[in-house]
């Protein structure tokens, strides 16, 4: 990661610098090069122009020379021992002319002179030849050149002598002088120049070239292009033409070539790029070396900058990962007097606030943890007093059932011995009065009796009676026990037993007690309509619904029924009388037996109670008393 940025830094860096130093100088150097181009061509072109053009005027001049010379022997008055005389002379003083020959009026050869054989003509007939016919039709002929024994040139000029019917002197001259002519236009060490004829054979070179004469090199570019040049200006215009093109070997040239005047010969200065453009090709490598060099300062400016730059980040990147992981004490360094040193600042700033706010933060949290301890203490004292007192109250309300329904027992036993005429006959006054204290003595017994039995479970101890008992039994003895306040109502109470129920194991007396409970409370508050027991098994559970078409019970009183001295505040209940603590009992009961009570109901429309309960009910965790919960449960309110 760390390496990763500084790799990032230093990148941007150099990538600018590089950037910024390449970019200048390849804009420099691209001008300097175009511009340096085209001087350096152009001084080229401007050198080997000039020595083209001085070429070719030296040849001329040269030839011109000759030609003067010839003229001198074609006077009308010298006779034929003279004419001799003179072309011997002229062979003696031009040493480019090979060979001199007379030709007379009528196109007969007269004398012939020769460098190397003296020889006479006999009467060879020239009247047909050109070197004759043109001679004579324009004085002077320059014939075109020819090969002695392929490579050395020469050629003919044929040149008519004053005076009617005077003949003509034909002289031929060798070309080899060319060379000597040529050689020292030559440019630079490895440029050359050459003379080529009107059909492109090499005439003559300086001794650069390295070619035999005679080789045919019209088909060069450089020349095609010259030549073509040529044809299209105009024939006044008489100066140098510049062409790009490849010599023999290949390599590339730049030429000038220059017609001679005279002839229809083509002088070239030429020279190869390689060489004319050796400060050109200096310059490139002056550039590049520059651009390399300044791309190695780029480079060294740009990692010292990346470092300079990275060793202080380096040190806040560090500092702040040890301030953000706690420590709080850390002080970061940097002094580069810039503005990474004030972030250094900013981030000690924010380390010193943090480790402030830190501790008192430390400081609140241990106090809050200490009232907090000090509360629970205090709510555990509270829970442990409770909970004595609590189990107090049980004890109070166990003893004082018992002791209340004792007497109570014996109150109720009196008055049924009373109405029963035991001791005498009774007014009918003194029977209704007897009556009232029957119903209220039940009432009173009934209440004793849940009150006995709710501190018990609450105390903990009432102990299930763990025996296997059948449901079916159950529940036909609980409807036969309300079957008398149903009819009595007008109502339906039906039991729909599922025939393969399994053997229950769990205290039988108990669970009457809840379904008695149950299916009473649903007559109690049913005024019409019907009280359906369904009872079934499925996967090791009974299920028992109580099904009434009474009020229902509201949403928010469905929790709190289940809850002691709760009942639904309304008249009708109070009408009906009962001590709220029937379903209370009964789901603590069920609850013992690992099951529980759920309810569902609607307003207007009645309400289902279901009992869920475990096939085999859960082992008792505490032994009791069995006895007494027996002997509590003498009257069991209906
Ligand atoms: P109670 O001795 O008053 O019947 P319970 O604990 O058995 O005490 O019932 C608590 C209250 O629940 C009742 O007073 C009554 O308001 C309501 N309740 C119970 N069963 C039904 C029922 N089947 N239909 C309507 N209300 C009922």
């Amino acid at each position: 990661m760390r390496t990763r940025r500084r790799g990032g830094l230093f990148g941007k860096y150099v990538g600018t610098f590089v950037g910024f130093a390449v970019f200048v100088l390849a804009v420099n150097g691209a001008l300097e090069l175009a511009f340096t181009y085209r001087e350096t061509t152009a001084a080229v072109i401007k050198l080997e122009s000039e020595k083209a053009e001085a070429a070719a005027a030296r040849i001329s001049q040269q030839i011109a020379e000759i030609e003067r010379q010839i003229a001198w022997t074609t006077r009308a008055s010298a006779g034929p021992e003279q004419r001799r005389a003179d072309y011997v002379l002229l062979l003696q003083q031009v040493p480019t002319i090979d060979e001199l020959m007379q030709i007379d009026g009528r196109g007969k050869a007269l004398l012939r002179v020769s460098r190397f054989a003296v020889e006479a003509t006999g009467d060879a007939d020239y009247a047909r030849d050109p070197r004759f016919v043109e001679a004579i039709a324009r004085r002077l002929w320059v014939g075109p050149v020819g090969f002695r024994n392929e490579v050395d040139p020469s050629f003919t000029i044929a040149m008519a002598h004053s005076g009617q019917q005077a003949g003509v002197t034909v002289a031929e001259i060798d070309l080899r002088f060319l060379r000597d002519l040529v050689a020292p236009f030559a440019v630079g060490e490895q440029g050359y120049a050459y003379v080529l004829d009107r059909r492109g054979r090499l005439l003559a070179a300086s001794d650069q070239l390295r070619t035999p004469r005679g080789s045919e090199l019209g088909g060069l570019p450089q020349v095609e292009t010259a030549a073509a040049e040529m044809a299209e200006r105009p024939a006044t215009d008489r100066s140098a033409v510049a062409a790009f093109g490849r010599d023999l070997a290949g390599r590339s040239v730049l030429a000038a070539a220059m017609p001679i005047p005279r002839t229809d010969w083509l002088v070239l200065v030429e020279q190869p790029l390689a060489e004319a453009f050796k400060p050109f090709y200096v310059l490139i490598l002056r550039i590049g070396g520059l651009i390399l060099l300044c791309i190695a300062v780029a480079v060294l400016a740009g990692v010292l900058l990346a470092r300079r730059m990275v060793v202080p980040i380096r040190a806040l990147a560090a500092g702040a990962e040890e301030i953000g992981a706690g420590a709080f004490d850390h002080r970061i360094t940097v002094k580069t007097g810039d503005e990474i040193e004030a972030l250094a600042g900013s981030f000690n700033r924010m380390a010193e606030q943090l480790d402030r706010s830190y501790t008192s933060l430390e400081q609140t949290v241990e106090e809050r943890t200490r009232d907090l301890a000090r509360s629970m203490r205090a709510l555990e004292e509270r829970g442990r007093e409770l909970s004595i007192a609590n189990e107090h109250k049980s004890q109070f309300f166990a003893n004082m059932s018992h002791e209340l329904r004792t007497p109570l027992n014996a109150v109720l036993g009196y008055a049924e011995l009373l109405a029963d005429g035991l001791y005498g006959e009774l007014p009918p006054k003194a029977v209704e009065v007897l009556e009232r204290v029957q119903a209220n003595g039940r009432h009173l017994l009934g209440l004793i009796n849940d009150v006995l039995d709710l501190s018990k479970i609450e105390a903990g101890q009432l102990v299930l009676a763990h025996d296997t008992y059948a449901l079916r039994s159950v529940i036909e003895q609980v409807v036969a026990s309300t079957e008398s306040l149903a009819r009595a109502k007008g109502l339906a109470l039906t039991a729909e037993i599922a025939d393969d129920l399994p053997l229950g194991h769990g205290d039988e007396r108990r669970l009457t007690q809840v379904f008695l409970n149950i299916v009473g409370n649903a007559i109690k508050f049913t005024e019409q309509g019907a009280v359906v027991i369904r009872a079934g098994a499925v996967d090791g559970t009974f299920v028992v619904t109580v099904q009434d078409t009474g009020p229902g019970i509201a949403p928010e009183d469905r929790a709190r029924v289940f809850e002691e001295f709760h009942q639904v505040d309304n008249s009708t209940t109070r009408q009906k009388g009962g001590t709220g603590l029937g379903l209370a009992i009964a789901r603590r009961l069920v609850a013992l037996h690992g099951g529980d009570i759920r309810l569902t109901s609607e307003l207007g429309a009645g309400s289902t109670f279901t009992v869920v309960l475990p096939v085999h009910a859960a082992a008792p965790a505490t032994a009791g008393s069995g006895q007494e919960a027996d002997a509590a449960h003498a009257g069991a309110t209906p």
